[in-house]
């Protein structure tokens, strides 16, 4: 990092030796991840600083926006609306937990045999090493998943915490219930941040929040040409990026990165040489840094062209209607568009599977691979629907179960490689 943040990572009330021992772990893995690939797009360079910044430059721009009174409201799923912090002035930023890190402070408040990315989330909150929570004012949680609905009770302990109810269906009653705890959230939002939500602020968060979703599908759209202009590594890292960068500046590089794709599509040029295999990944987010899965799948000798993640098209390919005519249709717009997200939270989630199929086709898939995180009900249960469907369909597909440790890195890779082997 540029600048010697330590005073300010001090100020934030960081365990500074733990918070030390994390920074040294992340840029080894992200050279041998990420620098190591060759012929990377140039614009790539803005998200390799941003990441060699991650915990410099936008902290720094985080206190700064306090310093102004401003807030941070930090998220752990895409459900959060993000307009609605933005329309009351406030930064909204996805918490990551995508490493393992305090699991032993995490197992004093939670069961051994808990998700990942719950046991990270706790972890990174007791062992005080993560500048981005500190920021937070507020943590806004969900009741997506048994686990995360119970473990922000327990967070509450140690950050305010606001959560909402996400609906397990979505009949006319869920919808309904789903527009009031919008409404719910604006009228929190508002008062933490003291205030007043308008037509017009709301309408200018829709369009920049929407502006950064088509940069995405800018770049998801790029990926459908073979080859593929950009690696799936570097795509999972914008995405991952996508969720705590300055909104504005974010979607500016992202389109200039599109520029340059378009150019490479034009000149032929791919990340994956002309016959790799294509692949979807899809299954549970993976938060920053947890890049193994992806890693091991090109490394292997395969191209991933899209993600069915949250990291991924469920944070992105779907936009708010700008034409609402008052905050209240805005409302309901915002409402309606967050839940056509297929989490497999819902049941039925018949939704996913048919998007998965149809991602396929656009994408000219010869595989899917299914990663779910250990201990996570949703996913690795709904699995089962994906397979049914995408056996019907004649495509092929790979089920993984895996956690942020490396110890399972070979067997990964041998099966992996014995997939690719048989749709290559
Ligand atoms: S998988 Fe479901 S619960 Fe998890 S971030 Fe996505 S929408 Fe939220
Ligand atoms: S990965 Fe699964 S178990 Fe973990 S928080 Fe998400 S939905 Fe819940």
């Amino acid at each position: 990092m540029a600048s010697d943040y330590r005073s300010m990572w001090e100020s934030l009330g960081l365990d500074l030796e733990a918070h030390d021992q994390l920074l040294q772990a992340l840029p080894p893995t992200y050279g041998d991840v990420y620098l190591a690939q060759s012929d990377r797009p140039a614009g790539m360079e803005y998200f390799d600083f941003v990441i060699n910044e991650i915990h410099g430059l936008r902290i720094q721009e985080l206190q700064e926006h306090k310093a102004r009174g401003g807030k941070v409201v930090g998220a752990f799923c895409v459900f959060v609306p993000e307009e609605i912090v933005r329309a009351a002035g406030g930064i909204c930023i996805g918490l990551c937990s995508g490493i393992e890190i305090g699991a032993a402070q995490a197992e004093k408040v939670l069961p051994r045999n808990i998700c990942p990315l719950i046991k990270s989330f706790m972890g990174f909150k007791l062992s005080r090493v993560c500048p981005y929570f500190e920021s937070c004012d507020v943590v806004v949680g969900e009741t997506t998943c048994d686990g995360k609905k119970k473990a922000f009770e327990i967070l509450s302990d140690y950050v305010p915490v606001h959560v909402m109810e996400t609906p397990q269906m979505k009949r006319a009653k869920d919808r309904s219930l789903w527009r009031s705890e919008v409404r719910d959230f604006m009228a929190y939002v508002e008062e933490i941040a003291g205030s007043r939500i308008t037509k017009d602020s709301l309408g200018r968060a829709v369009r920049e929040v929407n502006a950064k979703r088509r940069a995405l599908m800018r770049l998801a759209e790029l990926r459908k040409n073979t080859p593929s202009p950009i690696s799936g590594k570097d795509c999972l890292l914008i995405e991952q990026i996508a969720m705590y960068d300055d909104v504005e500046r974010f979607t500016a590089k992202v389109n200039e990165l599109c520029d340059e794709l378009e150019t490479r599509v034009g000149e032929g040029r791919g990340a994956d040489g002309a016959g790799a295999p294509r692949v979807i990944v899809s299954g549970t987010p993976m938060a920053i840094p947890n890049w193994k899965v992806p890693h091991i799948i090109e490394s292997s000798g395969a191209a991933i062209v899209a993600e069915e993640l949250c990291t991924g098209l469920r944070y992105f390919e779907n936009t708010v209607p700008e034409d609402g005519a008052d905050a209240e249709r805005m409302l309901d717009d915002i409402a309606e568009r967050y839940l056509d997200i297929n989490c497999a939270c819902f049941t039925p989630n018949g939704g996913r599977t048919e998007k998965l199929a149809q991602l396929a086709e656009e994408y000219k898939a010869d595989g899917v691979i299914h990663c779910s995180l250990a201990f996570c009900d949703p996913y690795m249960v709904e699995a089962n629907r994906v397979e049914k469907v995408l056996k019907e369909r004649g495509i092929p597909l790979l089920k993984i179960e895996t956690d942020y440790g490396q110890e399972d890195s070979g067997q990964l890779k041998t099966r992996l490689e014995a997939f690719l082997e048989m749709i290559g």
